[in-house]
């Protein structure tokens, strides 16, 4: 290994680490603070990394396609929720450079192991673990775990190796199918749209990660009693119990009533609470998991009582919808359903979208018969495994057609099938704003340079129904004052979700940058003042909020810079058809609307999305 520099700043390490698995050529450099000052670090130094180190239109599946990992100058410190690692690659899914965020323990061990970055290239002629113990580098044979799931291969690679940190891949990213993702510590997705194909591609079965030293503080006296008030608004927070007890499910009845089909009853929303609810997440629950640092934790370890099993789970309001979703029997169900998908590696929210469409298909005719391909068409988590193991082993020609995603449905089935799901840019959309309303999370699948995710544009529309003097206080917390405010909150709309958006991106952009958890239940805790208080004292820096958010606003500029040149630029904003008829799909539907239920036209939209560029400044 070549030698390095370092900082002697905060918060930073100024140390990137590159490995290319063919070559097996380690080197060590210097960071260029310069880039994490102007970028914040994570999320957007990943995006400066990035458009010097990803040759337009590479092959996302060649060795040439890098994987960057990024975390920011909060993780690995006491900060509560500074969690992220960021991942950035050319995903095949969308061909986007997508920029995916993931939790557990990566990002923090990488900053103990003193490294900012970790660059991953080129392709190991045979499976390999890739092994970074703060300075070590090692290139561990990996064909005995190749074909096994993600849960085994993680408790495996934990008996070997004590106390390291585990990105693996399962069954489905080693035979590149472009649902793959990757999971950490078996708990935390990373990187929907093919980030397990990537990997796979590159005969990387898991990267482990595990480092001895710190994360320097510039000033701790400072931090300690920043965070000393943070933790005093948390014991005043009045959910603060239920939050612990149930972590996201605890906000399940905001949100069930959205799930169920047009035309659903009272009586058909209560049983829907009673079988996924909290009551039932209650009855599976063993233990929670938690990330380093975080004071209201969401994963679980769940038992499962007909088969004495227990497994891992991202969030059970993850279970709790896909289980709704595709009618399933009870929480049982769904919790090992969704484990089974995470142990193969798939992403749920694409493989759930593509069961939708497989119904949608035979209910109008274009699919015959009780099953395709050995798949049950009929809802129930049977025909979620059945699909799942059919697109892992890219089982006969559906097989093959859905592993090669929404592009290689639509060649097999016919163009014209587009209307039975929901996509933009090639991936499949998580909310349906003519159920919802049209909030930051709905608008921002539009605008998002990757396509829709969970992930980003979580503002204050996150919570159904707030009214616009509530929205334009939480809005100011995200550090958008002035004629910002007053151009998000006008006439027409009352409040402009295209502007909103805007402003939603940069306060997850500067989250992901500089490290924290965006979940709402961390991200609630947070106004912009305190995470450039928090900042200043973990690195020395100090910033004014605006130069702050400014820095947060460039790095989401350079995110679509960087899928501009892929062709992903803004002509691809399109809003999928499927928005503007009322027909359901996955049986629910209905007239696109705002947020305060008024109905939108294809026009408005239009309006909205001008607006949003204007906002954004192109
Ligand atoms: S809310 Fe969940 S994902 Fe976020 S830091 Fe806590 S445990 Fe991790």
């Amino acid at each position: 290994m070549t030698a390095m520099g370092g900082t002697d700043m905060g918060g930073y390490t100024g140390r990137l680490l590159r490995v290319d698995l063919g070559t097996r050529e380690v080197v060590a450099e210097d960071c260029r603070l310069s880039c994490s000052r102007e970028y914040l670090g994570g999320f957007g130094s990943n995006n400066r990394l990035c458009m010097e180190l990803c040759r337009p239109g590479t092959d996302p599946l060649s060795p040439e396609n890098p994987v960057v990992l990024g975390a920011g100058p909060l993780v690995g410190t006491a900060v509560p929720g500074a969690s992220r690692v960021m991942a950035n690659a050319r995903l095949p899914l969308t061909g986007a450079v997508a920029s995916a965020s993931g939790s557990m323990a990566l990002g923090a061990n990488l900053k103990w192991a003193g490294w900012d970055h970790l660059v991953i290239k080129g392709s190991s002629p045979w499976p390999v673990v890739l092994v970074v113990e703060d300075e070590k580098v090692e290139f561990a044979p990996a064909s005995a775990l190749w074909g096994k799931g993600v849960l085994e291969t993680t408790r495996l690679l934990w008996e070997g190796y004590p106390g390291f940190s585990v990105l693996a891949i399962g069954p489905a990213g080693e035979n590149r199918v472009h649902s793959s993702l990757a999971m950490i510590d078996a708990c935390s997705t990373l990187g929907r749209g093919g980030l397990g194909a990537v990997l796979g591609a590159k005969n990387l079965k898991a990267v482990l990660v595990r480092g001895s030293g710190g994360v320097k503080v510039a000033d701790p006296r400072k931090l300690r009693k920043l965070l000393a008030d943070l933790y005093q608004r948390l014991e005043k927070y009045d959910l603060r119990e239920a939050a612990a007890a149930l972590g996201m499910i605890g906000a399940w009845p905001l949100y069930a009533a959205q799930l169920l089909p047009h035309g659903s009853s009272q009586r058909d929303l209560e049983d829907l609470i009673e079988r996924f609810g909290p009551q039932a997440y209650l009855r599976l629950k063993k233990r929670r998991v938690s990330c380093p640092s975080c004071f209201l934790s969401d994963k679980d370890e769940l038992l499962l009582p007909s088969s004495g099993k227990t497994v891992f789970s991202t969030s059970f309001l993850n279970a709790a919808i896909v289980g709704s979703a595709l009618g399933m029997e009870d929480a049982e169900e769904a919790a090992s359903t969704l484990a089974f998908l995470d142990d193969l590696g798939l992403d749920f929210m694409t493989l759930g979208w593509q069961a939708a469409y497989l119904l949608e298909l035979r209910e109008h005719g274009v699919l015959r018969g009780g099953e395709a391909e050995g798949v049950p068409l009929a809802r129930g988590g049977r025909m979620l495994r059945e699909l799942a193991v059919c697109v892992t082993e890219r089982r006969g020609d559906m097989g093959e057609a859905l592993a090669e995603g929404w592009k290689g449905a639509l060649a097999f089935f016919g163009e014209d099938t587009r209307r039975f799901t929901m996509l933009v840019r090639g991936q499949d959309c998580l909310y349906d704003p003519r159920v919802s309303g049209l909030g930051t999370m709905e608008f921002e699948q539009v605008v998002s340079p990757r396509g829709p995710t969970s992930a980003s544009a979580g503002s204050a529309t996150y919570l159904p129904g707030l009214p616009e003097e509530r929205l334009r206080r939480l809005t100011e917390r995200m550090g958008v004052g002035g004629e910002a405010m007053e151009r998000v909150f006008s006439p027409p709309w009352g409040m402009n979700v295209g502007r909103l958006t805007r402003y939603s991106e940069d306060w997850f952009s500067l989250f992901s940058s500089l490290g924290i958890c965006n979940r709402y239940q961390i991200n609630r805790f947070y106004h912009a003042g305190l995470v450039r208080d928090i900042l200043a004292a973990v690195t020395g820096v100090e910033l004014a909020v605006e130069e702050m958010m400014g820095k947060a606003a460039a790095a989401w500029g350079l995110y679509r810079e960087l899928n501009a040149r892929e062709g992903l630029g803004p002509e691809e904003d399109r809003p999928p058809e499927a928005w503007f008829s009322e027909e359901p799909l996955w049986g629910r539907g209905g007239r696109l609307h705002d947020y305060f239920g008024r109905p939108l036209s294809r026009d408005d939209l239009q309006s909205l999305l001008s607006d949003y560029r204007d906002e954004r400044g192109r």
